[in-house]
């Protein structure tokens, strides 16, 4: 029996647990992914009031080690379900706590026909290093996806960049830097309309030309959505799927808390994120 069940690592979850270890509370952290959440791969944060510019990785790691100092860890299991009578439901175990505090965040959008294919990375820094020496793929366009260019241009042997537009965007430094590299081939007004693969990925059908033979492929463009149907049956959610709440992070259900950017809310950004936590964690000990 645990005082407080955090489902999520993000920004929201870390804060959450920080507090309530700190108050000594009994609290399961779960995570299905690594740690971190949506900033771990996003390279500069200048508006963490306290933190001069930083990676993602720097705020997050730093997190880390807060919850580790106050005895933390995290258990990395997937919630499947929750119950009124505040159960948990994980991809291997059920747990049962005095309160749940939602924090799962949002997840990136997913391309339908690439669903269950293998060889599809929505992460370069989490998956770039399966294809050393390898010839991949990469779509998209803008800072985001240049900086990943960057990173996965000193692991593979060769990349494919496919832009929809005629030219690239972004940071003019960053645009210079992947135009020079050696091992690229950027392919101007071309999208991927479909991929042939069994095991493993063969290659990807482009809207123009031949297919492309390729080791791996990388989105890099992306939106971010809810992802709250595992809690339909009994939380309510608005009309795009974030979850509800009144006074900030009450549910519909006693004992039940939503933090972050899983919640209808105005801003969505760490420093609410970890505002939600610090009180969601606060207001569960009167619980
Ligand atoms: C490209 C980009 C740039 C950004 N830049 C900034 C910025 O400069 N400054 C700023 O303040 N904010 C920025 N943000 C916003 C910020 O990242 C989010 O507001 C913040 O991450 C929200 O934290 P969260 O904990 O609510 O959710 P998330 O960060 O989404 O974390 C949710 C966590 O829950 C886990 N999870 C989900 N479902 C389950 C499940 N079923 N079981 C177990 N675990 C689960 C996920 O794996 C994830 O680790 C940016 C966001 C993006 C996408």
């Amino acid at each position: 029996m645990y005082d407080i069940i955090i489902i999520g690592a993000g920004p929201a979850g870390l804060t959450a647990a920080i507090y309530a270890l700190r108050a000594n509370k009994k609290v399961l952290l779960l995570e299905k992914n690594m740690p971190g959440g949506q900033i771990i791969n996003v390279s500069k944060v200048d508006n963490y009031p306290g933190v001069p510019s930083t990676t993602g990785f720097n705020i997050i790691q730093n997190m880390l080690n807060q919850l580790e100092s106050f005895g933390g860890e995290i258990t990395y299991e997937e919630v499947l379900s929750i119950t009124k009578d505040k159960e948990v439901i994980t991809t291997s175990n059920t747990y049962k706590g005095n309160t749940i505090i939602i924090a799962n965040g949002l997840e990136k959008t997913k391309i339908d026909f690439l669903e269950g294919k293998p060889n599809i990375s929505y992460c370069a820094i989490c998956d770039g290093a399966f294809y050393r020496g390898k010839t991949i793929a990469v779509v998209g366009n803008g800072d985001n996806t240049l900086e990943d260019v960057l990173y996965l241009s000193d692991i593979v042997s060769h990349i494919y960049l496919i832009v929809k537009a005629s030219k690239l965007f972004g940071k003019e430094e960053l645009i210079n830097k992947v135009s020079n590299l050696q091992n690229i081939t950027i392919l101007y007004e071309t999208s991927i309309i479909d991929v042939n693969a069994s095991n493993k990925l063969e290659s990807i059908i482009l809207n123009n030309s031949d297919n492309l033979n390729v080791d791996g492929l990388f989105i890099t463009t992306y939106g971010y959505k809810p992802n709250n149907s595992i809690f339909n049956d009994l939380i309510e959610l608005d009309e795009k799927g974030f979850i509800k709440t009144h006074n900030g992070i009450y549910t519909n259900i006693d004992g039940i808390y939503a933090i972050g950017d899983t919640r209808v809310k105005e801003l969505r950004q760490i420093v609410t994120a970890a505002s939600d936590g610090a009180l969601a964690a606060t207001l569960s000990n009167k619980n």
